[in-house]
């Protein structure tokens, strides 16, 4: 049977059995899950065994990718080392949702293996829950097997998520890959810590219980069933083989490995366990990818970029030729599609997204490796035993080196790698990072403090723009609370009743007026007060009169202000609407920021920049549907229907159990902020910018209204005082623009030209202090600063056949080395990385390199003649020892 079939007979089998075959959900499970990958097929049913959703079918079938690489699950480490594990399976899966329970899952699950697939009854194994006498008895009466099969066990037949969500005991099915595999004690059995005899492929789980975040477990309100089949397992089983990875999922893809010119240094064994990795990291990120995905510093793209990182490092190790990952792609796609028709339609944009992460992982490699080598080195010479957290840290942070990268290179070189001391160091990062951030925001923040007790406040501000309000507390500018504030004076005023909006879901908060007889308050900013959103601050200044807690006082809040914030809300969801229209459904809200002259929207871009033509047609789009003058309908319901309705809301934000559903026309959104009445309101759209803000993150700006006026102005003035210098009309100006470029080009050729003929002189200048100890020629030379370092000793090798030759330079404090030693030198056992370390202790610094050429900065100018007196003597012990 090929493995397409396997996968067929299963759903066929089930379908029999009155299941509906379901869709299999993404890589990517649901905002509300606690995993970051799926990792079983339960997974998108979570909410079902809940309760919080009803059942799609009474039974289900489903073939569910998973992806066991991050959390709980993890089986990276054990990936081609153990036969059994990758870290993307193919789950498959029986589900029954408070129809039948434990004797038919068992009776099915025997019959689907001895009668369909026809394995061989004594080789099955089962193991049950402790005290799940039940399952025991079912498996004995109904199945016929003998008690001695049937083994129990605690903690591995109880399954569960992670520490919360739905869970219970499990009956698991067991392969006996017969004795030539085992250890042969006499005691042998399933579980045998010593062998790999017996593999576990099919476990029922008897979902029953929901485990809360202290460990407490409340019963499930239907019981169900829930069965997950390791898909690999079950061809390896069926080939008669041991290892998942001698099954054609697996070894088409090895065999497309392209072979590499070098041998590789590895042992047998060690090259092959690198090849499953390969195979199996390229598969994981085939999916990832064609599940919208691309590799970043964050989150799932991190992930994605750490397979893919340790696959190229496996082929590194290897030999492998340069790009030899994004050629698996071809293999990947065709092991697969016939059961994901998907790989084949994404195989080009997933060629690109493997290219350009190998392109990135050679240049971070180039720059990391000499460095990481030359840390190992360091640590080893000291004697110390572990690679320090703060270096992992650095190479992380500027060289973008995985850690789980470094740590195994370190463990590879015989060092520990201390992952404390880096955690410990990227969170004092994160810690700084969140400073500066909170003291950037300190301005606008309203600080009253939050230990007295302030009522809250009701937002009038949908339906009226100016309401009576009554001042219920008043806090001075630093946030002291105050019975009264005094003309001039700045300060907070909570009032119990507000048409103001405050800053809440990237809309801004509202400006405009509290007034009464002749009292007069400028509100410049409108806040929550804390995330609890039930008190308004209003902030600004007492313009005239004066203000007391207790007096009634009319909020107003800027008409103007308050209409193009509206008009550059409502165009934030038509532009959602119009980015999944022409890029797919794959683009999801990362942020935005709605402001009255300008709004910007943030959202995961699984095929990176926008070309112009995307962006011509997502502009267009956004205008047609102004122009359809959609009009507006709130609607109020629970979260969960809206979400059962297709609105769109944001992964990660919190929108509480009510929500508020906005609609015009195809775009429906969960939304708190302040719209349009109908669409044609917002007049006309201008995308004003397209940027990257992070890996796979994208941002859009734009404006409408009268801020797209003003836009429009400024770029047909700009573009005519151009047109006016160039004397060119507007039309030409990218052929006037670009003829400019090119002559501008050709000038500075021509001066790059003269800038070498000139350091070439001063090179022959420089030669002439050329000195010489045991036979070995050498020259130091101090350039003018850092950047002519480089330069410099470019210019002065080219005339400097043999020898060793050091640059130094000061600049700005910082001292620069750079030493090159000729190949013949290098021979004889001169080094330039030796001759670096000397040099280095005089200007207090460090670098690195390879014994032609290394590089170093140090940190105290002062030493710069001791460094280079240190030349000579470094050269004479090379050349002794
Ligand atoms: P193991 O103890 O072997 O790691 P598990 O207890 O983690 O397995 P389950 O969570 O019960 O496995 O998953 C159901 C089935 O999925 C397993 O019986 C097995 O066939 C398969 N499976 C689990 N993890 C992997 C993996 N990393 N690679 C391939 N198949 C797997
Ligand atoms: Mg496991």
């Amino acid at each position: 049977m090929k493995p397409h079939d396997i996968r067929q007979s299963f759903v066929d089998f089930f379908v029999g059995k009155g299941h509906t075959l379901l869709p299999p959900a993404s890589l990517i499970p649901d905002a509300m899950s606690t995993t970051l990958f799926t990792i079983a097929g339960m997974e998108q049913f979570v909410p079902v065994f809940l309760g919080a959703e009803p059942a799609p079918a009474p039974r289900a079938v489903t073939v569910q990718r998973c992806l066991r690489v991050a959390g709980g699950k993890s089986d990276i480490e054990n990936v081609g080392r153990t036969g059994r594990h990758g870290t993307l399976l193919e789950m498959l899966g029986n589900f029954s949702f408070g129809e039948y329970y434990k004797t038919e899952a068992i009776r099915w699950a025997w019959e689907y293996l001895t009668q369909t697939l026809r394995m061989e009854p004594d080789r099955l194994r089962i193991t049950v829950y402790v005290d799940d006498d039940e399952a025991a008895q079912i498996w004995q009466r109904e199945i016929g097997l003998a008690p001695e099969l049937i083994s129990r066990f605690r903690e591995d037949n109880f399954w569960d998520m992670g520490p919360t969500g739905p869970c219970g005991p499990c009956s698991e099915i067991f392969y006996d890959l017969g004795p030539e595999v085992g250890c042969g004690r006499p005691d042998c059995a399933v579980g045998c810590p010593h062998c790999n005899r017996y593999i576990e492929f099919w476990n029922l789980v008897f979902q029953q219980y929901d485990r809360e975040a202290g460990g407490m477990l409340h019963p499930l309100p239907r019981k169900a069933i829930d069965t997950g089949m390791g898909f690999e397992r079950l061809c390896m089983i069926l080939a008669g083989k041991t290892s998942i990875f001698d099954t054609e999922l697996y070894t088409t893809i090895i065999d497309a490995l392209p072979t590499s010119s070098a041998k590789s240094p590895l042992p047998k064994g060690e090259a092959g366990v690198h090849q499953r990795i390969i195979a199996d990291h390229a598969r994981a990120s085939v999916f990832l990818a064609a599940d919208g995905i691309t590799p970043s510093n964050t989150d799932r793209g991190y992930v994605m970029r750490f397979l893919m990182r340790r696959a190229l490092r496996s082929g590194r190790r290897l030999r492998l030729p340069d790009g030899f990952l994004s050629t698996l792609v071809s293999a990947v796609t065709a092991s697969l599609a016939d059961a994901y028709p998907q790989l084949r339609e994404k195989q080009a944009a997933t060629v690109a997204i493997f290219a350009e992460e190998e392109r990135l992982f050679d240049r971070t490699l180039e720059r990391g490796e000499a460095l990481l080598a030359s840390l190992i080195a360091d640590t080893r010479s000291r004697s110390q035993t572990q690679l320090a957290g703060r270096a992992i840290f650095e190479l992380h942070d500027t060289y973008g080196f995985p850690p789980e990268l470094t740590a195994e290179i370190a463990r590879e070189n015989g060092l520990e790698a201390d992952m404390a001391g880096y955690r410990s160091a990227m969170d004092e990062q994160r810690e700084r990072a969140r400073a500066d951030a909170q003291k950037k925001r300190a301005d606008v923040r309203v600080t009253a403090p939050a230990n007295i007790d302030l009522p809250g406040s009701e937002f009038v501000g949908q339906e009226t723009l100016q309401t009576r309000g009554r001042i219920v507390a008043l806090f001075d500018g630093s946030g002291q609370p105050v019975a009264a504030l005094e003309r001039d004076a700045e300060g907070i005023v909570l009032l119990d009743r507000t048409p103001f909006y405050a800053e809440r879901g990237g809309q801004v908060g509202d400006r405009g007026a509290l007034a009464r007889d002749g009292a007069s308050f400028e509100v410049t900013d409108t806040q929550y007060q804390d995330k609890t959103y039930q008190r308004i601050m209003h902030r600004g200044r007492v313009t005239s009169g004066s203000l007391h807690t207790g007096d009634d006082i009319d909020a107003i809040v800027d008409p103007g202000w308050r209409r193009e914030i509206r008009r550059h809300h409502s165009v934030t969801h038509l532009l959602q609407r119009a980015l999944k229209e022409v890029l797919g459904d794959g683009v999801a809200q990362r942020g935005s920021a709605v402001y009255p002259d300008h709004t910007r929207f943030d959202f995961d871009a699984p095929h990176g920049a926008l070309s112009k033509d995307e962006e011509g047609q997502i502009q267009a789009r956004v205008n047609e549907l102004i122009r359809s003058d959609y009009h507006r309908s709130v609607q109020i319901m629970p979260f969960s229907q809206a979400i059962a309705h297709g609105a769109i809301y944001m992964k990660g934000e919190n929108y509480g159990d009510v929500v508020r559903v906005v609609t015009f026309g195809p775009s429906v959104e969960l939304c708190g902020g302040t719209h349009v009445e109908s669409t044609g309101e917002i007049g006309h759209f201008i995308m004003t910018s397209e940027s990257a803000i992070a890996a796979g993150v994208r941002r859009v700006e734009g404006v409408v209204s009268e801020s797209a006026d003003r836009y429009w102005t400024r770029v047909r003035d700009a573009a005519e005082r151009a047109g006016d210098v160039l004397t060119a009309p507007i039309e030409k100006l990218p052929e006037s623009v670009a003829h400019l470029a090119d002559r501008n080009r050709d000038l500075e050729k021509q001066i790059a030209a003269l800038q070498a003929e000139i350091a070439g002189q001063s090179a022959a200048q420089h030669l002439h202090a050329t000195k010489d100890v045991d036979g070995v020629p050498y020259l130091v030379v101090r350039a003018e600063d850092a950047a002519g370092v480089r330069t410099l000793s470019d210019a002065i090798r080219d005339r400097f056949s043999t020898g060793v030759l050091a640059v130094v330079a000061a600049d700005d404090g910082k001292v620069s080395v750079l030493v090159t030693v000729s190949d013949d030198l290098v021979r004889r056992g001169i080094s330039a990385q030796k001759i670096l370390s000397a040099m280095m202790v005089p200007v207090q610094g460090r670098g690195g390199g390879t014994h032609a050429m290394a590089q170093g900065g140090g940190k105290n100018p002062a030493g710069i003649e001791a460094a280079l007196a240190a030349v000579p003597e470094a050269i004479r012990a090379a050349s002794h020892g």
